[in-house]
């Protein structure tokens, strides 16, 4: 989803005569009228506005953009032999389907994995993958001795494609998406694309200068300010996590460093964290007993409960605000995550599969990585040593919201 700081490009352009770019809708995830659903339309929104933003910029290049919707692992040879291309460069991914798809697209044709979409590839790691620290913290220890993260890749000057593409940026209802009211009440009116990803950061980091009080906002749950909200924009990569990372140490070369500038980047280690622990686990994240060999944990799995959670009808206040926050937006702060996904699993004692996956549909930000390695770490089958972390949720609303201002901004 953005030229600058991507190696796959880059490497495309110096090893090839013509480069035409492709982006496949895969279409298990752009099946709106699915039962199990797994993109809602705010998130589709954003993503074609994303794409109609790069179309854009590769044109002006002199490139284009073949839109299919399709498997990629069949689509991938046959555009590549109705073009008679003889290779295929792509970026590389974490979580299984996705590596899956990588291996079954190796077999047919000549693929070309390249990194981007972390601070590290695995051939990075101080250790073998088997060796992955199962601890944050231990993991966090042994990367950061290491340090050495790469500079970008500049943004490439001109692309040569003598191809012309056969197709057009399908539109949110063609796809048969419905179109999502901006709810005044947001954190932020995101909108997709690797300029309005810049944009935000340096609105955030430079104009506002929230950056350097960070440590001290991020568990805040009303307005723009208190967390970088960058997150919709790296989970589909219009900005780089090693951008991002540059711009921390340029601000604290030129304004400050403190606790908080380097919280923005502790941040951004979980992030990494969980990329290298999908990448580990393979099809484990997405089952129920996650990565601890334990028994088959009991849940009540009622559909009426699951609902009420869902539709922010819980017994629960501060649970519910959060909840219509998401359905209605497509966000949720991380204090407000940390919390609807332990009332589900520790007090209404359901399947934390089942919260992971209307999150996977729901969220802005979804990162298959980040979402479901949270909820094991949630569902007490994850990374967290200590296996049962229920909320006091009395206190914890008194705590982040003392005054009712996010109650009463939701639950009107
Ligand atoms: C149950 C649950 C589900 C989650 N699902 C997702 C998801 O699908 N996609 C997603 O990007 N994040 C997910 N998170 C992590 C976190 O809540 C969001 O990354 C964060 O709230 C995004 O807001 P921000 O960009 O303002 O973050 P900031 O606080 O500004 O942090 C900067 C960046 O660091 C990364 N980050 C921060 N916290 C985490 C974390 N706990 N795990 C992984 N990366 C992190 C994100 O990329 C984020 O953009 C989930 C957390 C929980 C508890």
């Amino acid at each position: 989803m953005r030229l600058a700081d991507n190696e796959c490009i880059t490497r495309a352009l110096d090893e090839c005569d013509d480069v035409l770019c492709v982006y496949i809708m895969e279409t298990p995830i752009w099946n709106p009228s699915s039962e199990t659903r797994r993109m809602g339309s705010i998130r589709a929104q954003f993503i074609l506005e994303s794409l109609r933003e790069l179309d854009e910029e590769i044109k002006e290049l002199g490139g284009s953009i073949e839109f299919i919707k399709g498997r990629a692992v069949d689509e991938i040879p046959r555009v590549m032999e109705s073009f008679g291309a003889d290779r295929c460069y792509a970026q590389k991914d974490d979580a299984w389907e996705e590596t899956e798809q990588e291996r079954l697209l190796a077999n047919q044709i000549n693929l070309i994995l390249t990194g981007g979409k972390g601070i590290w590839e695995e051939a990075d790691l101080p250790f073998a993958l088997e060796s992955l620290p199962a601890v944050f913290s231990s993991f966090r220890r042994k990367v950061e001795k290491k340090m050495q993260i790469r500079s970008s890749f500049s943004s490439p000057k001109s692309i040569s494609c003598s191809w012309k593409p056969k197709t057009e940026l399908p539109t949110l209802t063609s796809l048969g998406f419905v179109e999502c009211p901006k709810d005044e009440r947001a954190v932020l009116d995101f909108r997709g694309g690797a300029k309005e990803a810049k944009k935000w950061m340096n609105q955030w980091i430079w104009e506002r200068d929230c950056l350097k009080e960070y440590k001290e906002t991020r568990n805040g749950l009303v307005g723009a300010d208190y967390s970088s909200k960058l997150s919709p924009w790296l989970s589909i990569g219009c900005i780089s996590a090693v951008e991002v990372y540059w711009e921390i140490k340029k601000y604290e070369e030129e304004r400050v460093a403190n606790d908080s500038t380097y919280w923005l980047f502790f941040e951004l280690l979980w992030r990494e964290f969980f990329r290298f622990v999908a990448l580990r686990y393979g099809p484990q994240i997405f089952q129920r007993n996650g990565i601890k060999d334990s028994e088959d944990k009991k849940t009540l799995g009622d559909p009426k409960t699951f609902h009420r959670w869902k539709e922010g009808r819980t017994p629960n206040a501060f649970v519910n605000a959060n909840m219509i926050e998401l359905a209605t937006t497509g966000w949720m702060s991380n204090r407000g995550r940390q919390n609807v996904a332990s009332y589900l699993v520790h007090d209404l004692g359901q399947d934390w599969m089942a919260g992971a996956r209307h999150f996977e549909e729901q969220l802005l930000d979804y990162d298959p990585c980040s979402n479901y390695g949270n909820w094991m770490y949630l569902g007490g089958v994850g990374n967290d040593p200590r296996p049962n972390r229920a909320f006091n949720f009395e206190k914890q609303a008194e705590y982040y919201d003392p005054d009712g201002t996010f109650r009463k901004l939701w639950l009107v």
